[in-house]
């Protein structure tokens, strides 16, 4: 008796959540120090310590009532004015407490848009290959996700292709960058490539095009700048989460913003507002919101992971496998050594190698490595992947 959309979701659903727990079972029969699980984005990398002592302050000196009690849909005024003057400071931008919006994560920020701006049969564009929910965001207003695929030789957005996505029926484009599952950051000349065709679609359409970027992993960039995307494109709404820059999946916690001279402003803010309250988040969790008057501008050491990075990304290539060098988030994209992706994952399995098939992101052919592992976890694996290489050369 579930609606015909959910089962059709439900149909199409890789669960790389499924093949993970698959890597947990096969951990108990041969031992967890040899399988090399790399399925799923969990951060392994702890939160720095200035969160816990954070925690610790505000439960001993904000009152209950402030600290538990309901806040504003739109999240406590203190934390979104502190997250302002963050990115002014850092941005130059014109950011104020009114259009900064505490959000239960950037899943939950991006479907208050969806909700905000698609009417059924609306178009929202992504560059493939992309991280899957985004379509359930869409589909869950009755919206269209409508793919434009990067090229494949460099995990960049294509512009004659996500030209072609584009229709008058376009509201918004979603972008992500650092990438997941592609662990790609997008270059500045992409970015001003892919403006520009905004700026001239929007004339064309007559109405605005709002640009989306979608940036969980942006403090997760090696020894790269990822542009800031409304120093390009006006209309940009930013979405942010603190579950892998602070590695706090778990607590739901993110913002979205927008500086006042984007189109609709007041608009935008009263539909968001309204759609956190008619989604059922209500807020974002109040405490977690609290933390970020000292965090908001903190970071993991990222150097753990660039170090695995480095481990897996120069193993792997050594030994004849095509990857593109990933600049960022912890996902490296990998060329299946077949066509077919999900056998490839099958075959993996029996060198103890649990990946996500790169169809579940819309890039069928390739993997997904997801490295948020131990370093030796990545070490130990290269000589299972050599020997999968050798099964498909040999
Ligand atoms: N966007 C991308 C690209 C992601 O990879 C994820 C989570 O992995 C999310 C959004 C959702 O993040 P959050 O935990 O902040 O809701």
């Amino acid at each position: 008796m579930i609606a015909k959309r959910l089962r059709k979701s439900l149909d199409e659903a890789i669960s790389i959540r499924d093949i993970f727990e698959e890597g947990k079972k096969m951990a108990d029969i041969y031992g967890a120090e040899n399988i090399f699980n790399f399925t799923i984005g969990n951060p392994s990398v702890a939160p720095p310590a200035i969160v816990n002592e954070t925690f610790h302050e505000m439960l001993d000196t904000v009152p209950a009532k402030e600290l538990h009690g309901y806040p504003a849909n739109v999240g406590h005024p203190d934390v979104r004015s502190h997250i302002a003057d963050v990115l002014n400071k850092e941005y130059g931008g014109k950011y104020t407490t009114e259009g900064v919006v505490m959000t239960t994560g950037a899943a939950a920020a991006i479907v208050e848009i969806c909700h905000t701006l698609l009417d059924m049969d609306d178009e929202a564009v992504t560059f493939a290959p992309y991280f899957w929910e985004y379509k359930s965001y869409v589909g869950t207003v009755y919206g269209k996700l409508v793919p434009a695929q990067c090229n494949m030789e460099t995990l960049q957005p294509d512009p004659e292709t996500f030209e072609a996505a584009l229709s008058e029926r376009t509201r918004f484009v979603l972008i992500n960058t650092p990438n997941n599952p592609t662990g790609a950051v997008y270059t500045e000349d992409s970015i001003i490539k892919v403006t520009d065709i905004l700026k001239r679609k929007e004339k064309e359409y007559g109405h605005p095009i709002y640009l989306v970027s979608d940036e969980p992993y942006r403090a997760l960039a090696y020894d790269i700048e990822v542009p800031w995307i409304p120093d390009y494109y006006r209309n940009t709404i930013v979405v942010y989460s603190y579950s892998k820059a602070l590695s706090l999946p778990g607590e739901r916690i993110g913002w979205l913003a927008m500086q006042p001279d984007v189109e609709d402003y007041k608009d935008l803010l009263a539909g968001i507002t309204a759609s956190i309250r008619y989604l059922g988040y209500v807020n974002a969790p109040s405490l977690q919101q609290k933390i970020m008057l000292k965090c908001a501008g903190e970071k993991v050491d990222i150097s753990i992971y660039k170090k695995t990075r480095d481990i897996l990304y120069d193993g792997l290539t050594k030994i004849g496998y095509t990857c593109i060098h990933p600049d960022g988030a912890f996902y490296l994209f990998m060329k299946a050594l077949e066509d077919d992706d999900f056998r490839f994952c099958q075959v993996a399995k029996e060198e103890k190698i649990l990946m996500a098939p790169g169809t579940a992101f819309y890039g069928p052919g390739w993997v997904r490595i997801s490295y948020c592992v131990p370093s030796e976890v990545a070490e130990a694996s290269l000589p299972a992947f050599e020997w999968l290489y050798k099964k498909y050369t040999d």
